[in-house]
């Protein structure tokens, strides 16, 4: 019989070798994965294959700081799964990066991508390091050899960087130019999320924000709430809580209260989103000293007394703790994995319908794909076009994962890793294991 037939018969296989969960990012991607696995029969052998990143690259980057002191920096690139297209994802600058946060963040692009139905796989890349602390021309020095490090790994067919936390769209030129230098032409799929003169695509910057406003207006819409009638807390006052709240606000609802990393700012008859944003721009990137609001702790925050709860800052914010006073009715997970594994237990047993980060922070993603798709075609979209195509993604992506999630009557969070697991898994079933 041939190899490929045994792949697919459970029978041929042992149990997986165990995986060493430590208590990490990575263990809270697989705890949700195992569930998953189980309810879809998940074939042994693909369980094995699907949870193990594909490569893991590490790269020393040395960088002439300005004082003409040499520095040398560790970054990481984390390619998970390639099946269903070139392997997409984000870069983030941070003193705490670690290999285990960026293989987690790499398996969740991977899941992601299939939510939405884009054909990308997962990546994940991060440099250890504190953008705070560096003047602009170390950081171009620090992101021009991390990209000349992995030129055999980034390319338009093969793995496409977008920005992540601490880096944006100059970082993105600066990669599009080291990785075109060396290509002998000018190769702007390579990267997305970068500005629109260089081929960016309008609409980018917004697009995380606005995919969760139209999952939560869709939520709103199954339980039966208005709009109108409802009141938000978020999470984070950076690109996707600062646009989700913006967003939400222009289709009625009350934004009592959101936070960034100087605290928390409540006004129970509604923030005035617009101003706030303004006031950002014009104050080093933070709501210090905002006076338009109350004072609030970022407990305080998570458990008011709202409809909707945005956490858009970081992981790890809703913890066991936090959910057992969690009054909101529906959570959209604007970060990338904000709510814990025990946390998710508490919120599905009081019924709070928890709309998953891969699913609702996804409308980046799909914008990068629209980029990306502009870019190989050299023919750009207007903003309504795009506007129009992302909502339309993201509303068929949140009925496929209610549905999936009724059908199994299972959390919304598990749909989500069943319906997308299902397609990387028939995708790599069709393909076969290249032997
Ligand atoms: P950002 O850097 O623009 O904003 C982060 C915000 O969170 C800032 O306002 C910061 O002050 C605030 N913050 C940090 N720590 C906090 C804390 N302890 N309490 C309250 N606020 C805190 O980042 P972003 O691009 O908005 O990303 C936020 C999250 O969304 C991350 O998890 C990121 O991975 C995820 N995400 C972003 C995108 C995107 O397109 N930008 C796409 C998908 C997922």
């Amino acid at each position: 019989m041939p190899f490929k037939q045994d792949v697919y018969n459970r029978s041929v296989y042992r149990e997986p070798a165990p995986i060493d969960h430590a208590a990490d990012p990575f263990q809270a991607m697989m705890e949700r994965f195992d569930v998953a696995a189980e309810i879809l029969e998940l074939n042994p052998g693909f369980y094995e294959y699907l949870c193990r990143p594909a490569h893991v690259h590490t790269v020393s980057i040395p960088v002439v700081m300005d004082t003409g002191h040499i520095r040398v920096f560790e970054g990481y690139r984390v390619i998970h799964n390639n099946v269903l297209g070139p392997s997409k994802g984000g870069i983030r600058y941070a003193p705490d990066v670690s290999v285990s946060e960026v293989k987690a963040l790499a398996a969740w692009m991977t899941w992601k991508c299939a939510v939405v139905d884009v054909p990308f796989g997962g990546a994940k890349g991060g440099v250890i390091c504190n953008p705070r602390d560096m003047s602009p021309g170390e950081l171009e020095r620090l992101t021009r050899r991390y990209t000349a490090n992995l030129l055999d790994v980034f390319g338009p067919d093969r793995d496409i960087p977008a920005p992540d936390m601490n880096t944006n769209d100059q970082i993105m030129a600066w990669i599009l130019d080291t990785y075109s230098m060396h290509a002998r032409r000018t190769e702007n799929a390579v990267v997305t999320g970068k500005p629109v003169g260089l081929g960016g695509s309008r609409g980018r910057t917004e697009a995380t924000g606005r995919g969760v406003m139209t999952v939560t207006l869709a939520a709103l819409d199954r339980v039966g709430l208005d709009a109108a009638d409802c009141t938000v807390a978020v999470q984070g006052f950076g690109n996707v809580g600062s646009i989700a709240a913006k967003l939400l606000a222009e289709q009625g609802c009350s934004i009592v209260a959101v936070s960034d990393v100087t605290g928390g700012y409540y006004n129970a008859d509604g923030l005035d989103i617009p101003a706030m944003i303004e006031y950002v721009k014009t104050h080093d990137g933070t709501l210090d000293g905002y006076e338009a609001a109350e004072p609030l702790t970022n407990e305080e925050l998570l458990t008011l007394d709202v409809d909707v709860l945005v956490p858009a800052a970081k992981e790890d914010q809703v913890t066991e703790e936090i959910a057992r006073d969690v009054q909101a009715k529906i959570i959209a997970e604007g970060a990338n994995g904000p709510t814990t594994p025990a946390a998710d237990t508490v919120l599905n047993e009081k019924g709070v319908i928890v709309i998953p980060d891969i699913l609702a922070n996804a409308g980046g993603v799909t914008v990068s794909y629209f980029e990306w798709v502009q870019d190989r075609q050299g023919y750009f979209w207007t903003l309504d076009r795009v506007n129009e195509r992302l909502d339309r993604i993201m509303t068929r992506a949140f009925d496929g994962v209610f549905e999936t999630a009724e059908t199994h009557d299972v959390s919304l969070r598990i749909g989500a890793y069943v319906m997308s697991i299902r397609k990387v898994a028939e995708a790599l079933r069709i393909r076969g294991i290249y032997a």
